[in-house]
């Protein structure tokens, strides 16, 4: 069983997807006005364990991450920048697209802009003006909260404060500022803008989120993502905004994942000690070992970023890595070990175990630490035999599925006879030529290719030698 904790509720819960075996999942994605931060990371990070744990347990997941490309920050960025706010969104954009990749985090099914939806978002502010949720003042289209009794639910604000009719026009604000909030802002000097239905202006940020979930995954759907400071005002908005229009439960789990500090404080450019992948690349930390530290602290615990804890999470990659070295290097005698199998399969449970419930990840790796190390005690008593050696390191890789820290599908840098070699093994297997098959995949293995086969075919990963 799959359990989440849910914010909506504030209790763990039991996971059950709308659709038997699949799962519609929304994360609230980058804000194209800067490179993102390691605190941005830890929740991209945090949301593709997710994803990956819930594909490794045979889910279907359709993702959808959104890309801010018009709101108060990325209109503020490019006018001080002089430039169009196309290309100034662009440049951060790219610089996303290239920081996930470097941190192994998987793709999503789709990145919708929010600029190439305004015709779904008009949609939804011109229902919400014609049920009554939605009125219009000097120009904007604000939600009225009061006309919708759940406001608050997600965040749990009194709304006893309340001052009706207050309205709020930035884009972010504090809970102590809970009034009515922008859908869509008038035309401004300065301010790139739409000809619509509800007038010229441009969108409100809430509003995107609504729209563009509704279209890719559906009026309800299962889970949706965020750091915890999405949750207000932002999700509490987009609740509001999808369950008036579409007059239907909005989302089932909420997951919210708390804050990364650095050296015990809130992270900021003045202090400091505010770092974007890039600032950490070039001092040569490594990303894997970066995205091992950002994954290994449980996602609703804080997470204090210190140059140590990513020393400490290099070393652990490294007793994996050394593991997997010896596995592939040691000349194991034919044979196998039955005591290898069960612990293999006890790891396995563990690790399944601690991950489905809320994503507890300390649990997993430790029962990954701790196969290590029992394995390691069995090969210097040489108990360990050639088979054995193949089920722990296909066991590893499997966990690496879902944690992907140890280096990737390198497929370009792949040779072409290399990949021939695993194209023949593949041949081989089809023609039922199984002492082929098995001879290839020991030529591949001693040049660091280990593969794998999975339900969706063979799967291949290039272990790292020891320095
Ligand atoms: P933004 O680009 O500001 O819209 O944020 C993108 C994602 O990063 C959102 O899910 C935020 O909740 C999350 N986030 C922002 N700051 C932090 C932080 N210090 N720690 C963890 N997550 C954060
Ligand atoms: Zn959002």
């Amino acid at each position: 069983m799959i359990r989440f904790f849910n914010t909506l509720s504030g209790k763990v819960e039991p996971f059950n997807p709308i659709v038997k075996g699949e799962v519609k999942l929304y994360t609230c994605g980058p804000t194209v006005y800067d490179f993102a931060h390691i605190g941005n990371l830890r929740a991209y990070i945090f949301e593709d364990l997710l994803k990956r744990f819930l594909v490794f347990r045979g889910f279907k997941v359709t993702h959808v991450m959104n890309i801010t490309d018009v709101d108060d920050k990325t209109i503020k960025g490019a006018n001080a920048e002089k430039v169009k706010l196309q290309e100034f969104t662009k440049k951060y954009t790219d610089a996303f697209f290239e920081d996930i990749q470097k941190l192994y985090i998987s793709k999503a099914d789709y990145y919708p802009r929010a600029t190439d939806h305004i015709p779904d978002m008009v949609k939804i502010i011109k229902g919400l003006l014609e049920k009554g949720y939605a009125y219009k003042k000097d120009g904007s289209v604000y939600f009225n909260i009061s006309k919708f009794p759940n406001y608050g639910r997600l965040s749990k604000i009194d709304l006893k404060e309340l001052r009706p009719g207050k309205r709020m026009e930035s884009d972010e604000y504090e809970k102590e500022s809970a009034n009515d909030f922008a859908l869509w802002k008038d035309k401004k000097e300065g301010e790139p803008f739409w000809e619509t239905e509800v007038g010229p202006g441009r969108p409100g940020w809430h509003i995107e989120c609504s729209a563009m979930s509704s279209k890719y995954l559906g009026q309800t759907f299962d889970i949706h993502c965020g750091g915890v400071d999405n949750i207000f005002p932002h999700h509490e908005n987009e609740i509001a905004q999808s369950e008036a229009f579409f007059g239907k439960k909005f989302v089932n789990y909420w997951l919210h994942c708390r804050h990364l500090i650095v050296d015990g404080e809130k992270m900021s450019k003045s202090k400091g000690n505010f770092y974007t992948l890039r600032d950490l690349l070039a001092r040569n930390v490594d990303p894997s070992a970066l995205r091992f530290l950002l994954l290994s602290t449980h996602y609703r615990k804080m997470l204090n970023f210190t140059f140590e804890a990513l020393e400490g999470a290099s070393s652990s990659l490294k007793r994996i890595n050394d593991f997997l070295y010896e596995l592939k290097n040691r000349p194991f005698e034919e044979g196998e070990n039955k005591d290898i199998s069960r612990l293999v399969e006890d790891t396995n449970k563990k690790f399944i175990a601690g991950l489905g419930d809320d994503l507890n990840i300390s649990v997993a790796l430790r029962a990954l630490f701790e196969m290590i190390r029992k394995a390691n005690i069995l090969i210097s008593q040489g108990k360990v035999y050639r088979k054995d050696g193949e089920k722990l390191m296909s066991s590893i890789l499997s966990f690496d599925n879902v944690l992907a820290v140890l280096p990737g599908e390198e497929e370009e840098t792949l040779s072409s006879k290399l990949m021939k070699k695993i194209e023949d093994r593949e041949k081989a297997r089809t023609d039922k030529n199984y002492e082929l098959a098995d001879q290839i995949r020991k030529e591949l293995l001693k040049q660091g290719i280990v593969l794998e086969d999975t339900k969706d075919g063979v799967r291949w990963k290039v272990v790292k030698s020891k320095e």
